[in-house]
């Protein structure tokens, strides 16, 4: 283990530009929540992979208190130099099973999409003793490129994963087709929150409805999401 690294003096400038945008961005996303009429609260998740300990520290600075990473070893190297900002750490990606010991120290693993990597999240939890909160990806778009259950897959895995104490299942997650039409990005969207009616008829404690990112999470506000996650309209575009 090499020591945590000491979290660098964030540059106003820099700063103030991440704050301006959370700013307007939460504007819009309070405009949207009017718009639709599903009366939730948004959770605003900041992406910050690929970037820099100072997008966390400037986030957090601004009074956002959730932070997403897509994987597992940039977000614990990131994390170890951030242990005095307390944000909630939201794992967004695709999980591999081999890293679940380590998924299993997030605030919420969005990415579960299968019965196999829900088992190893919660046999990993519990050697731990600790519970671990999970969203269940859907794919209601039916792209093949995308993680995911089918709609028709869902109600099985929700039923079988009440026998998996160690998990919590808060709700679902689900990205829409990137640049598709405004009516394609509702249909999907509005799917998703059949989708989560489904988790929370099952009988789970499930009030996440995970979607929403830079180019669209307007449209999922409409139609209900609860936490958008939103990296490049905040820290600008990404190197890699
Ligand atoms: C990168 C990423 C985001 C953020 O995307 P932006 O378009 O930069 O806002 C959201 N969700 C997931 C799963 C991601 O991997």
């Amino acid at each position: 283990m090499t020591a945590p690294v000491p979290t660098l003096p964030l540059s106003p400038a820099y700063a103030a530009g991440v704050a301006a945008r959370v700013h307007e961005v939460r504007d819009r996303i309070a405009a949207a929540t009017a718009r639709g009429g599903h009366g939730q609260s948004v959770t605003l998740v900041a992406v910050t992979k690929t970037h820099g300990p100072d997008a966390v520290q400037a986030a957090f600075a601004a009074g956002v208190h959730d932070v997403g990473e897509n994987r597992v070893q940039e977000a614990e190297q990131k994390r170890a130099g951030l242990l005095d900002v307390p944000v909630r750490w939201h794992l967004i990606g695709h999980v591999q099973r081999n890293k679940a010991r380590s998924a299993i120290s997030f605030d919420l693993v969005h990415g579960v999409d299968s019965q196999r990597l829900a088992e190893a999240l919660h046999e990993a939890a519990r050697a731990d003793g600790r519970q671990c909160d999970v969203l269940v990806q859907v794919n209601v778009s039916g792209e093949a490129s995308k993680y995911g259950l089918s709609a028709t897959e869902l109600p099985a895995l929700v039923d079988r994963l009440h026998a998996l104490s160690s998990l919590r299942v808060r709700g679902v997650m689900t990205m829409a087709p990137f640049d598709a039409p405004e009516g394609t990005l509702r249909e999907v969207f509005s799917r998703a929150r059949a989708c989560a009616d489904v988790v929370r008829a099952a009988g789970h404690d499930a009030s996440v409805l995970s979607m929403g990112m830079s180019g669209d999470f307007e449209v999922a506000i409409e139609e209900g999401a609860t936490h958008v996650r939103l990296g490049t309209i905040l820290f600008g575009a990404r190197a890699g």
